[in-house]
């Protein structure tokens, strides 16, 4: 747990369940992208930091889920670093509340905040003017608002949750997602990306990320499919939410079926805006069906 990792020149990661990386620049400054799931991942990274000499100067967030942001607050409050994250993501960071509360769609009970909160930490908005030289912002857009992939000067990038792991999409999880298009997007950079060391956040590190992303892409596409075939005759939200659990095998609880709603979410509105599905209300139920 919490090795460190050198994958290339001034690049480094942290292992953890969620990798972060460091990345070294001027005399003896870092930036760390991501900070670990919580504040031992957090206080790993800086005891890591200390052994090299290194001053924390700003950690740039791939985008703001609590398993990317854990160490935020412990790092800013013993460094006293800058924190970065792209788009709306940096307003999730500075304040935890909007993450549940999006995911469930109104006020969340507390009981379901733990998976989708960090401390709050001030976050700014990342832009070109805050990079340190020799990294580099790639739009790797669609797991959630504004999700980036962050380029360094030696060749690695650090993708965050663009990819899911192979193993996961074999076991016929639902990767989460805000986005269909942009995920697809992403993909195709992400393809394009030739001579990259890819770094993702989670599971093992694949052997063949063409594979991966081939799995992932597909992963999207027959979704697309389910929810059109699902809606080929009219379906109440529900009705399809416990379709889709039933046939990707899972066995819901309240996270996996916020998550499994969220998402579904975004391929409504994929399908919708392509004028494939439309929805109607019964009884006070909004329905979805294929357009004819
Ligand atoms: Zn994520």
């Amino acid at each position: 747990m919490y090795e460190l990792i050198q994958a290339g020149k001034r690049t480094f990661y942290m292992e953890g369940y969620a990798r972060a990386g460091i990345y070294v620049f001027g005399k003896d400054s870092a930036c760390a992208i991501d900070s670990g799931a919580d504040e031992h991942a957090g206080l790993a990274l800086l005891k890591h930091l200390k052994s090299m000499n290194l001053r924390l100067e700003l950690i740039i967030n791939t985008h703001s889920h609590a398993d990317h942001t854990g160490g935020n607050a412990l790092l800013k409050k013993e460094t006293g670093c800058a924190v970065y994250a792209p788009g709306a993501e940096h307003a999730f960071i500075s304040e935890q509340i909007i993450s549940p509360a999006f995911m469930y769609g109104g006020n969340p009970m507390p009981e379901l905040w733990p998976g989708f909160v960090s401390e709050s930490c001030k976050a700014e908005r990342l832009s070109d003017a805050v990079l340190p030289e020799g990294l580099t912002v790639v739009s790797l857009d669609g797991h959630s608002f504004s999700h980036v992939g962050i380029t360094t000067s030696d060749n690695v990038c650090f993708i965050g949750d663009a990819l899911t792991a192979a193993a996961v999409i074999k076991k016929g999880n639902l990767p989460t997602l805000y986005d269909v298009g942009r995920t697809l997007e992403s993909f195709d950079t992400l393809d394009s990306m030739k001579g990259v060391k890819l770094i993702p956040a989670h599971e093992p590190m694949p052997d063949d990320f063409a594979e991966t992303i081939a799995l992932n892409r597909q992963k999207t596409l027959d979704m697309i499919d389910l929810v059109r075939d699902i809606c080929s005759t009219p379906v109440s939200f529900e009705t399809l939410t416990r379709t889709v659990l039933d046939r990707t095998n899972q066995n819901a609880n309240m996270v996996i079926y916020m998550l499994t709603q969220n998402t579904l979410k975004g391929y409504l509105t994929y399908l919708h805006g392509r004028n494939e599905l439309e929805y109607f209300f019964e009884n006070n139920t909004v329905m979805w069906r294929v357009k004819k």
